[in-house]
């Protein structure tokens, strides 16, 4: 007979379940419930429960005082008290992931550093050589911190152990260190004890790894180091883990494997060809002609095949695209009589197509334009910015007279 049925309800198991049967109810659960699979927030409350849940039955000591005592009994020692693992945790011992259990190979935590390369460097690639710090197996004494070494028997190892303590109604569990290992979870003669490590199975060593960048890595890219994470006694190390980061460039964007630029183009090689170079994210310079007889219209765009970013493991350069921004000369750039030349060279005006019949008002002038006077208003009518007031607002630059 049981205290208390929720978690085994929140389980969906019966109280004499065995321990297989609340592993296969904790791993269906959670293949419906978690997070991943369910966003739903009723999902994630259903998980939390069940994880909290599992958390408890699946430990023979928690489930034993549980059962005795209800819930109430392991208030008294803290769920969180005792270090009690995470929902993350628990599910990844089932779906694998980090975290894990002392039984069985525990792997450590993978270290990750961002790289920051240039967009010069992502198209040459470049060696980087970065010094790691990590710990690793004292080579002294195999990281076994000694000769003649013992599994210590007060803890089986574990340097820890739990401590139970009946407190009025409530039971208290402590884990504490262990007295007869002083947490070290072995025993060996203090002459035995590794002069290297100290006992303490490891040393620091400093390490320089050479990250190999290759030429159109992109950003969020990773280059990994297996294995070369920190070394712990019974630990397997988790990976050192670099992710490229690519550093703005002041000319250039990158889409893919095309790069892109802006390119100013003066009104002349425009209208009558010439020749535009620039800079390429290479580090060469690109010269190209303008054929005279093409026309470059602002904000057009060209394309320049191969210039892109190189393609990793296909081969082959991506493209560059160049799009123009045409710069005009400036006003009175020319006599009036080298103007009138230009209407016999350039198209002729069109005629403005005004429907018949309209009103026309002609007594409008332009204005230069002032951010500072002419930036869209927020109103000053009190209200907030609506575009439908430009209706009766006219066009910015353009002032009327009073009819
Ligand atoms: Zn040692
Ligand atoms: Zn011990």
């Amino acid at each position: 007979m049981v205290a208390d049925t929720k978690l085994y309800d929140a389980l969906g198991v019966k109280p004499d379940a065995t321990e297989q049967q609340l592993k296969k109810a904790y791993r269906l659960g959670a293949l419906k419930y978690h997070p991943d699979k369910n966003p739903s927030p009723e999902a994630a409350e259903k998980f939390k429960e069940m994880t909290a849940a599992y958390e408890i039955l699946s430990d023979s000591e928690k489930r034993d005082v549980y059962d005795q005592y209800g819930e109430q009994g392991l208030n008294g020692g803290g769920m969180g008290g005792m270090g009690g693992m995470d929902a993350s945790d628990i599910f990844s011992q089932f779906f694998g992931g980090g975290g894990g259990r002392p039984s069985g190979p525990v792997r450590g935590r993978d270290i990750k550093h961002s790289l920051g390369c240039t967009l010069e460097e992502l198209y040459k690639g470049k060696v980087a050589k970065l010094a790691l710090n990590k710990t690793v197996l004292c080579k002294d004494c195999d990281g076994k911190g000694g000769k003649n070494v013992k599994k210590c028997t007060g803890c089986n190892g574990t340097g820890t152990k739990f401590v139970t303590r009946q407190m009025g109604p409530m039971i208290q569990r402590f884990q504490t260190q262990c007295d007869k290992c002083n947490g070290q979870g072995d025993i060996m003669a203090e002459s035995d004890r590794c002069k290297t490590c100290k006992g303490k199975k490891v040393t620091n060593e400093r390490k320089i790894l050479e990250v190999n960048v290759y030429p159109g890595m992109k950003e969020g890219q990773k280059v990994v180091f297996e294995g070369e994470g920190d070394q712990q006694p019974d630990v397997i190390p988790g990976d050192v883990i670099f992710i490229i980061e690519e550093k703005p460039n002041e000319l250039y964007t990158r889409k893919g494997d095309d790069l892109y630029i802006n390119q100013k183009i003066d009104l002349l090689t425009a209208l009558a060809g010439g020749e535009v170079a620039f800079k390429h994210v290479s580090g060469e310079w690109l010269k190209l002609e303008i054929i005279p007889g093409e026309v470059i219209a602002p904000g057009s765009t060209k394309v320049v095949s191969g210039k892109g970013m190189p393609i990793p493991k296909h081969g082959g350069f991506g493209n560059l695209l160049v799009k123009f921004d045409v710069e005009f000369p400036k006003n009175h750039f020319a006599s009036e009589e080298q103007l009138k030349a230009l209407e016999k060279i350039l198209p002729a005006r069109p005629v403005q197509k005004i429907p018949k019949g309209v009103e026309v008002d002609d007594s409008c002038t332009f204005e230069e334009y002032d951010p500072l006077k002419h930036a869209p208003r927020t109103s000053n009518r009190g209200g907030y910015y609506d575009e439908d007031e430009d209706e009766d607002g006219g066009q910015p630059g353009v002032q009327c007279a009073q009819q």
